[in-house]
């Protein structure tokens, strides 16, 4: 008897032993954009530690962290296959929010843990089609403006004129999606004015900290470090950094307080001075200022409007649509004042998705094509 539940016990430790090593060494195939497998195992959770959330008293990795090294800009549905060959199929915009990759190697997603052996995910169709990227700003104002571009910019200097001075528009919040919306429903004539955007792709993860510097710095995040929510500086050079080196001058007109650290420019705080819940009027108000006081070489205008009326009332919600116009109109205030020959640079940082949660209605930083792909608008003025 006693031998037998001697035996018995060393079978289940070995059951165990067996468990945790399965458990320590699973594997998953992520299919690259390109088909080319990515291999995700322990290591991969170790490697993208940094990125891991506190979720229900847990410490678990975004699943987007492993979509994005294995190379995904956007993803329109994934498909997970279980060792047996099950398929579970998911919608990534509704559920996106709450995938997560499990320590021991299954994946969480809309509330069910998966084991997983392949991931399959299908990108945006406008994915295929993207004409520039976020980081071919800054080496397109400085190739605009003859000086060189941020030491470690990896992106395209876009086929540009060179132009005296840039103005570089920074719409916060206003996804290429959105921005099509607002075309077809009359609400942007300033900035659709100035041309067609090109369809652009911003960076991983699409927030204001991390987009902001690629944005300056023409660099991705795993370059500049601002890799994640939270970070706010970055020892990369920026345009600012060379455009002051080279002896010209930078303004930078922000809200009432940076979303990102900006050093060397003249940098210009617009609090809400009138009281009346908004510093997008301040922002324009000192912009004006700084292009009656002597253009600058290089002029960077930030409104947040958008973005905040797109978090608390929704893309789409008539409040959001009014900011939309307010903004538009701004901008149509600066593009008349700045002089004839300026390069105009619009862009935004990400888009924004509707959600139905607590206290907010829209909100982006997830691989979804309303949060991934934004509208980069180039253009010589030639008017007065
Ligand atoms: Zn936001």
């Amino acid at each position: 008897m006693a031998g037998r539940r001697v035996s018995r016990c060393i079978a289940g430790l070995l059951a165990l032993l067996l468990l945790a090593g399965c458990r320590a060494n699973w594997q998953a195939t992520v299919l690259r954009p390109d088909g080319r497998a990515f291999t995700a195992g322990p290591q991969t959770l170790r490697d993208l530690d940094a990125y891991a959330e506190e979720a229900g008293g847990r410490r678990v990795l975004p699943l987007e962290r492993v979509l994005a090294a294995a190379g995904h800009t956007s993803v329109e549905r994934l498909t997970v296959v279980e060792p047996g060959g099950a398929r579970h199929e998911f919608a990534w915009a509704a559920v996106a929010e709450e995938a997560r990759w499990l320590p021991d190697g299954r994946v969480e997603i809309d509330g069910q843990a998966l084991a997983a052996a392949q991931l399959e995910a299908e990108p945006s169709p406008l994915a295929a089609q993207v004409q520039a990227r976020l980081i071919d700003v800054a080496p397109t104002i400085a190739a605009a403006l003859g000086v060189p571009a941020p030491a470690k910019a990896t992106g395209r200097a876009l086929d540009v004129p060179r132009a005296p001075r840039v103005a570089l528009i920074f719409l916060d919040g206003l996804g290429y999606l959105r921005y099509g919306e607002a075309q077809r429903d009359g609400l942007i004539p300033n900035l659709a004015g100035l041309g067609a955007p090109l369809l652009g792709l911003t960076v991983y993860p699409p927030v204001t900290n991390v987009a902001t510097p690629s944005l300056l710095t023409g660099a991705p995040p795993a370059v500049h470090g601002a890799d994640r929510r939270g970070i706010r500086t970055t020892s990369a050079e920026t345009i600012f950094d060379t455009v002051t080196a080279a002896g010209r001058r930078a303004v930078a007109v922000e809200g009432d307080s940076l979303a990102f650290n900006l050093r060397n420019a003249d940098v210009q705080l617009s609090g809400d001075r009138d009281g009346n819940g908004s510093t997008d009027d301040n922002v324009a108000a000192n912009a004006l200022a700084a292009i009656a006081a002597g253009p600058p070489d290089l002029l960077f205008v930030h409104w947040h409007g958008i973005d905040d009326a797109g978090h608390t009332y929704g893309p789409g919600a008539p409040q959001e649509v009014a900011k939309i116009a307010e903004v538009d109109a701004a901008l149509g205030q600066i593009v008349s004042a700045l002089p004839s020959q300026t390069l105009i640079v619009v862009v935004a940082d990400h888009g924004m998705h509707l959600v139905q949660e607590e206290g907010r209605l829209g909100n982006h930083g997830h691989l979804v094509e309303r949060d991934m792909f934004v509208p980069i608008v180039i253009t010589v003025k030639h008017y007065p």
